[in-house]
């Protein structure tokens, strides 16, 4: 599959700059990775599964069948313990349809006002699809605490209202985009996907 002294072509099914960049980072120099949009597919690409999985795969699956070349793609949910694992698949529209990451964190802070517990985790599950092979799935975790209050202008959705346990009393929007790639779950995901292409030495 990997074209001799070259690098190998995989698709990522983001439109979001800084996804790009941690899985360029992360996937290192063997992998050209390349946008959906690069290659002229500029839809929607259909979400409508009811777990992280089957969103991802959808995405990999629609991007294979479009391209034929290697594809993975990413789905994330916010996990808050004190609402039995909520929003979870529904965090992107958890105000409803319409509604901005700030309407989200704002019912999110509302949502736990009273609530003693506030563990929560961003989880994020990787759909992988080689030519000719079965999609494969990688996870990743970052396990934390929702805050009282929103802090920070770093990173992007519930950045803001995110402890992570790795760095205590800063939100995700507080730690630069290296310390949070360095313990987030994408990144933790990414760096499941990295061990496993590097082992089947592709
Ligand atoms: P997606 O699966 O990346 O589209 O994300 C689903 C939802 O989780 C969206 O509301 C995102 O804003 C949120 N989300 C995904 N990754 C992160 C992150 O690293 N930090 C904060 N929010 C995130």
């Amino acid at each position: 599959m990997r074209y001799l002294c070259g690098m190998m072509k995989i698709i990522f099914a983001t439109g979001n700059p800084g996804k790009l960049r941690e899985a360029s980072e992360v996937l290192g120099e063997a992998f050209e990775i390349v946008t959906p949009t690069a290659l002229g597919i500029t839809e929607d690409i259909p979400e409508t599964g009811s777990t992280l999985q089957e969103n991802s795969l959808q995405k990999a699956r629609y991007l294979y069948e479009r391209t034929g070349l290697p594809c993975f793609a990413d789905d994330t949910g916010l996990e808050v313990d004190a609402l039995g694992g909520a929003p979870g698949i529904h965090t992107a529209r958890y105000a409803g349809p319409g509604h901005d990451n700030q309407a989200n964190m704002d019912k999110l802070l509302a949502e736990l006002l009273h609530a003693e517990n506030r563990r929560a985790r961003f989880h994020t599950v990787i759909t992988l699809i080689l030519p000719g092979g079965q999609p494969r799935f990688f996870e990743g975790f970052c396990e934390g605490a929702i805050a009282l209050r929103k802090a920070g202008c770093g990173g992007f959705g519930y950045d803001p209202v995110f402890l992570p346990d790795a760095y205590p009393g800063r939100t995700l929007a507080e730690v630069s985009e290296e310390e949070k790639n360095a313990v987030s779950h994408r990144g933790n995901a990414l760096r499941a996907l990295a061990a496993w292409l590097k082992n089947s030495r592709l």
